[in-house]
């Protein structure tokens, strides 16, 4: 006996929406069925966003950060930022948790990844091409390596400072103080932790 299910269509729906992070199969049904059913017609704004969001959003090509196409980078077009504080970061989100604390009011710069071996992702991977040219600008005075907590992370920092001695040794290396969650990225980290991460920062030891 064949068992009844959603026509083609909600069945291609839900599937969709459980591909998307922490959407469970239950989840995505749920949502589906909301969509359709839902007096506010709210697929063409849906739909509409989703497009306007992938065709229009791209990642600044001098930070690392989520640009719009139209408008540019906000974090670069932002004058009154502090041009000699840089803070590198592993990934694009890791800027607004930083952004939030209110700490920090200077430039930010994506490496796009961190070390780790074991992924075969190298030095070579992250965007130091990128850093070196703004460097070589000769505007900033201090660098905070906001990398997480955990192995790569660390190794990813020591990298840094091994590397930024030899090429910008007039450059103050820091580097975020203890008490970031071990083993998470600054996602994970709640506003207060981060804020004293921030203002305990310390020299980068190589
Ligand atoms: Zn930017």
């Amino acid at each position: 006996m064949t068992k009844v299910d959603y026509p083609e269509e909600i069945r291609s729906l839900i599937a969709q929406l459980r591909r998307l992070p922490g959407i469970g199969p239950r989840s995505a049904e749920r949502i589906s069925l909301w969509l359709l059913r839902s007096s506010q017609s709210p697929c063409a704004a849906l739909a509409g966003a989703l497009n306007e969001a992938a065709e229009n959003v791209c990642l600044c090509a001098v930070c690392g950060f989520f640009a719009s196409r139209a408008d540019g980078c906000e974090l670069c077009m932002d004058t009154t930022r502090d041009a000699s504080l840089l803070c590198i970061v592993e990934q694009s989100t890791d800027i607004l948790p930083l952004e939030r604390t209110g700490a920090l009011h200077g430039q930010y710069h994506v490496l796009g990844g961190r070390i780790s071996p074991l992924d075969n992702i190298g030095p070579e991977d992250l965007r130091l091409g990128q850093l070196a040219r703004r460097l070589d600008a000769g505007t900033v005075k201090e660098i905070i390596l906001a990398t997480g907590s955990d192995v790569e992370g660390e190794a990813t920092a020591n990298y840094l400072t091994a590397l930024l001695r030899t090429t910008h040794p007039g450059i103050h290396v820091t580097r975020l103080a203890q008490g970031l969650p071990a083993g998470g990225g600054l996602e994970s980290a709640d506003d207060l932790t981060l804020l004293r991460a921030i203002s305990g920062r310390r020299a980068a030891e190589q």
